[in-house]
Protein backbone atom coordinates (compact mmCIF):
# COMPACT_ATOMS: atom_id res chain seq x y z
CA UNK A 1 0.00 0.00 0.00
CA UNK A 2 1.59 3.43 -1.00
CA UNK A 3 1.67 6.29 1.80
CA UNK A 4 1.25 8.64 -1.13
CA UNK A 5 -2.04 10.33 -2.51
CA UNK A 6 -3.56 10.67 -5.54
CA UNK A 7 -6.45 12.59 -7.70
CA UNK A 8 -8.47 10.19 -10.26
CA UNK A 9 -9.92 12.18 -13.25
CA UNK A 10 -13.31 11.13 -13.34
CA UNK A 11 -16.13 10.63 -15.38
CA UNK A 12 -18.44 8.15 -14.18
CA UNK A 13 -17.70 6.63 -17.32
CA UNK A 14 -16.46 2.96 -17.45
CA UNK A 15 -12.71 3.63 -17.92
CA UNK A 16 -12.50 6.46 -15.27
CA UNK A 17 -14.60 4.30 -13.01
CA UNK A 18 -12.08 1.70 -13.51
CA UNK A 19 -8.83 3.62 -12.47
CA UNK A 20 -10.64 4.97 -9.43
CA UNK A 21 -11.41 1.55 -8.22
CA UNK A 22 -7.82 0.57 -9.15
CA UNK A 23 -6.28 3.34 -7.28
CA UNK A 24 -8.85 2.88 -3.97
CA UNK A 25 -7.16 -0.56 -4.21
CA UNK A 26 -3.45 0.76 -4.85
CA UNK A 27 -3.26 3.94 -2.58
CA UNK A 28 -5.99 3.38 -0.21
CA UNK A 29 -9.59 4.28 -0.12
CA UNK A 30 -8.29 7.68 2.16
CA UNK A 31 -5.52 8.29 0.28
CA UNK A 32 -7.42 8.64 -2.97
CA UNK A 33 -9.81 11.87 -4.21
CA UNK A 34 -11.82 12.39 -7.11
CA UNK A 35 -11.98 15.50 -9.43
CA UNK A 36 -15.12 15.91 -12.26
CA UNK A 37 -15.84 18.33 -14.63
CA UNK A 38 -18.53 19.87 -16.06
CA UNK A 39 -18.43 21.21 -19.09
CA UNK A 40 -22.01 21.89 -20.42
CA UNK A 41 -22.28 17.80 -21.60
CA UNK A 42 -25.78 17.20 -23.01
CA UNK A 43 -26.44 15.03 -20.00
CA UNK A 44 -26.73 15.17 -16.43
CA UNK A 45 -26.77 11.31 -15.79
CA UNK A 46 -23.00 11.24 -16.18
CA UNK A 47 -22.86 13.82 -13.53
CA UNK A 48 -25.07 11.92 -11.13
CA UNK A 49 -23.39 8.32 -12.06
CA UNK A 50 -20.08 9.90 -10.98
CA UNK A 51 -21.19 11.14 -7.56
CA UNK A 52 -23.02 8.04 -7.07
CA UNK A 53 -19.56 5.52 -7.38
CA UNK A 54 -17.86 7.98 -5.70
CA UNK A 55 -19.86 7.93 -2.73
CA UNK A 56 -20.02 3.93 -3.22
CA UNK A 57 -16.04 3.84 -2.64
CA UNK A 58 -16.21 6.56 -0.34
CA UNK A 59 -13.89 8.85 -2.48
CA UNK A 60 -14.11 12.42 -1.81
CA UNK A 61 -15.22 13.89 -4.94
CA UNK A 62 -14.63 17.37 -6.04
CA UNK A 63 -16.89 18.63 -8.89
CA UNK A 64 -15.52 21.70 -10.72
CA UNK A 65 -17.42 23.85 -13.49
CA UNK A 66 -16.02 24.48 -16.79
CA UNK A 67 -18.65 25.46 -18.55
CA UNK A 68 -16.71 28.61 -20.12
CA UNK A 69 -15.83 26.14 -22.52
CA UNK A 70 -19.36 26.57 -24.10
CA UNK A 71 -18.16 30.24 -24.71
CA UNK A 72 -15.64 29.24 -27.07
CA UNK A 73 -16.20 25.53 -29.02
CA UNK A 74 -19.03 23.65 -29.90
CA UNK A 75 -19.52 20.09 -30.10
CA UNK A 76 -21.93 17.36 -30.30
CA UNK A 77 -21.56 16.31 -26.82
CA UNK A 78 -22.51 19.84 -25.31
CA UNK A 79 -25.21 20.63 -28.23
CA UNK A 80 -28.57 18.90 -27.44
CA UNK A 81 -30.10 17.70 -30.64
CA UNK A 82 -26.83 17.61 -32.68
CA UNK A 83 -26.04 14.27 -34.60
CA UNK A 84 -23.52 12.23 -33.42
CA UNK A 85 -21.26 11.60 -36.72
CA UNK A 86 -17.20 10.91 -37.63
CA UNK A 87 -15.60 13.72 -39.84
CA UNK A 88 -13.85 12.81 -42.85
CA UNK A 89 -10.52 13.59 -41.23
CA UNK A 90 -11.55 10.67 -38.98
CA UNK A 91 -12.20 12.86 -35.36
CA UNK A 92 -15.97 12.52 -34.40
CA UNK A 93 -17.55 15.66 -33.52
CA UNK A 94 -17.85 14.59 -29.75
CA UNK A 95 -14.18 15.95 -29.74
CA UNK A 96 -14.05 19.09 -27.57
CA UNK A 97 -11.08 20.78 -28.52
CA UNK A 98 -8.49 21.16 -25.48
CA UNK A 99 -10.41 19.32 -23.59
CA UNK A 100 -7.97 16.81 -21.92
CA UNK A 101 -5.32 19.87 -21.55
CA UNK A 102 -7.74 22.07 -19.39
CA UNK A 103 -8.71 19.05 -17.33
CA UNK A 104 -5.05 17.97 -16.55
CA UNK A 105 -4.35 21.85 -15.85
CA UNK A 106 -7.14 22.07 -13.78
CA UNK A 107 -6.40 18.60 -12.09
CA UNK A 108 -2.85 19.69 -11.37
CA UNK A 109 -3.47 23.06 -9.98
CA UNK A 110 -5.87 21.29 -7.28
CA UNK A 111 -4.04 18.35 -6.69
CA UNK A 112 -0.69 21.19 -5.77
CA UNK A 113 -3.38 22.42 -3.41
CA UNK A 114 -4.07 19.49 -1.61
CA UNK A 115 -0.36 18.13 -1.56
CA UNK A 116 -0.79 15.23 -4.15
CA UNK A 117 1.56 14.47 -6.63
CA UNK A 118 -0.09 11.45 -8.69
CA UNK A 119 -2.87 12.32 -11.05
CA UNK A 120 -4.55 9.48 -12.42
CA UNK A 121 -6.40 9.40 -15.59
CA UNK A 122 -8.20 7.26 -17.84
CA UNK A 123 -7.26 7.95 -21.24
CA UNK A 124 -6.60 5.58 -23.71
CA UNK A 125 -5.21 5.23 -27.64
CA UNK A 126 -5.62 1.88 -28.31
CA UNK A 127 -9.10 1.75 -29.25
CA UNK A 128 -8.44 4.76 -30.59
CA UNK A 129 -11.33 7.18 -31.67
CA UNK A 130 -9.69 10.06 -33.40
CA UNK A 131 -8.69 12.16 -30.22
CA UNK A 132 -5.41 13.76 -30.45
CA UNK A 133 -5.51 14.43 -26.72
CA UNK A 134 -5.84 10.83 -25.56
CA UNK A 135 -2.58 10.20 -27.28
CA UNK A 136 0.53 8.77 -24.71
CA UNK A 137 3.07 11.79 -26.40
CA UNK A 138 0.54 14.60 -25.37
CA UNK A 139 0.20 13.07 -21.84
CA UNK A 140 3.72 13.18 -21.33
CA UNK A 141 4.07 17.01 -23.13
CA UNK A 142 1.34 18.06 -20.64
CA UNK A 143 3.20 16.10 -17.54
CA UNK A 144 6.65 18.32 -18.64
CA UNK A 145 4.56 21.51 -19.06
CA UNK A 146 2.47 21.04 -15.97
CA UNK A 147 6.26 20.53 -13.51
CA UNK A 148 7.49 23.25 -15.39
CA UNK A 149 4.25 25.63 -14.82
CA UNK A 150 3.92 24.73 -11.37
CA UNK A 151 7.55 23.72 -10.24
CA UNK A 152 6.18 20.44 -8.98
CA UNK A 153 6.85 17.02 -9.56
CA UNK A 154 3.71 15.56 -10.82
CA UNK A 155 3.09 12.39 -12.29
CA UNK A 156 0.49 11.69 -13.94
CA UNK A 157 -0.73 7.69 -14.44
CA UNK A 158 -2.74 6.38 -17.38
CA UNK A 159 -3.10 2.79 -16.46
CA UNK A 160 -5.59 2.27 -19.66
CA UNK A 161 -3.55 4.12 -22.46
CA UNK A 162 -2.38 0.73 -24.32
CA UNK A 163 -5.34 -1.68 -23.13
CA UNK A 164 -8.37 -2.86 -25.61
CA UNK A 165 -11.64 -2.39 -23.89
CA UNK A 166 -11.84 -5.95 -23.88
CA UNK A 167 -8.85 -6.10 -21.70
CA UNK A 168 -10.33 -2.65 -19.93
CA UNK A 169 -13.36 -5.26 -18.74
CA UNK A 170 -10.46 -7.66 -18.01
CA UNK A 171 -8.83 -5.82 -15.93
CA UNK A 172 -12.59 -4.69 -13.66
CA UNK A 173 -13.39 -8.64 -13.68
CA UNK A 174 -9.63 -9.20 -12.02
CA UNK A 175 -10.68 -6.51 -8.89
CA UNK A 176 -14.02 -8.33 -8.66
CA UNK A 177 -15.90 -5.08 -10.10
CA UNK A 178 -17.28 -6.06 -13.96
CA UNK A 179 -20.89 -6.45 -12.82
CA UNK A 180 -20.68 -3.37 -10.50
CA UNK A 181 -18.78 -0.93 -13.54
CA UNK A 182 -21.36 -2.62 -15.63
CA UNK A 183 -24.42 -1.80 -14.28
CA UNK A 184 -23.27 1.82 -12.66
CA UNK A 185 -21.34 3.55 -15.12
CA UNK A 186 -22.23 5.87 -17.62
CA UNK A 187 -20.91 6.12 -21.26
CA UNK A 188 -23.53 6.47 -23.34
CA UNK A 189 -23.44 9.82 -25.68
CA UNK A 190 -26.81 10.17 -26.02
CA UNK A 191 -27.52 9.75 -22.56
CA UNK A 192 -29.98 6.49 -22.42
CA UNK A 193 -29.72 5.02 -19.04
CA UNK A 194 -28.01 1.52 -19.52
CA UNK A 195 -26.38 2.72 -23.15
CA UNK A 196 -28.69 3.13 -26.02
CA UNK A 197 -26.44 0.45 -28.14
CA UNK A 198 -26.11 2.60 -30.97
CA UNK A 199 -23.80 5.57 -30.36
CA UNK A 200 -20.00 4.96 -31.00
CA UNK A 201 -19.48 5.12 -27.35
CA UNK A 202 -22.30 2.21 -26.15
CA UNK A 203 -21.25 0.43 -29.69
CA UNK A 204 -17.06 0.16 -28.29
CA UNK A 205 -18.16 -0.71 -25.03
CA UNK A 206 -20.56 -3.58 -25.58
CA UNK A 207 -18.06 -4.87 -28.51
CA UNK A 208 -15.46 -4.94 -25.73
CA UNK A 209 -17.45 -6.89 -23.38
CA UNK A 210 -18.44 -9.08 -25.57
CA UNK A 211 -15.09 -9.90 -26.86
CA UNK A 212 -13.97 -10.25 -23.31
CA UNK A 213 -16.80 -12.41 -22.04
CA UNK A 214 -16.06 -14.77 -25.43
CA UNK A 215 -11.97 -15.18 -24.42
CA UNK A 216 -13.20 -16.03 -20.48
CA UNK A 217 -15.65 -18.68 -21.74
CA UNK A 218 -13.09 -20.35 -24.12
ZN1 LIG B 1 -25.28 5.16 -26.49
Amino acid sequence: MHDEQALVIFSGGQDSTTCLIQAVRQYGRGNVQAVTFRYGQRHDIELECARRIAADWGVRQTVLDLSVMKQVTHNALMDEGAEIQTASNGVPNTFVDGRNALFLLYAAIYAKSQNIRHIITGVCETDFSGYPDCRDVFVKSMNVTLNLAMDYAFQIHTPLMYLTKAQTWALADEMGCLDYIREHTHTCYNGTAGGCGECPSCVLREKGLAEYLAEKAV
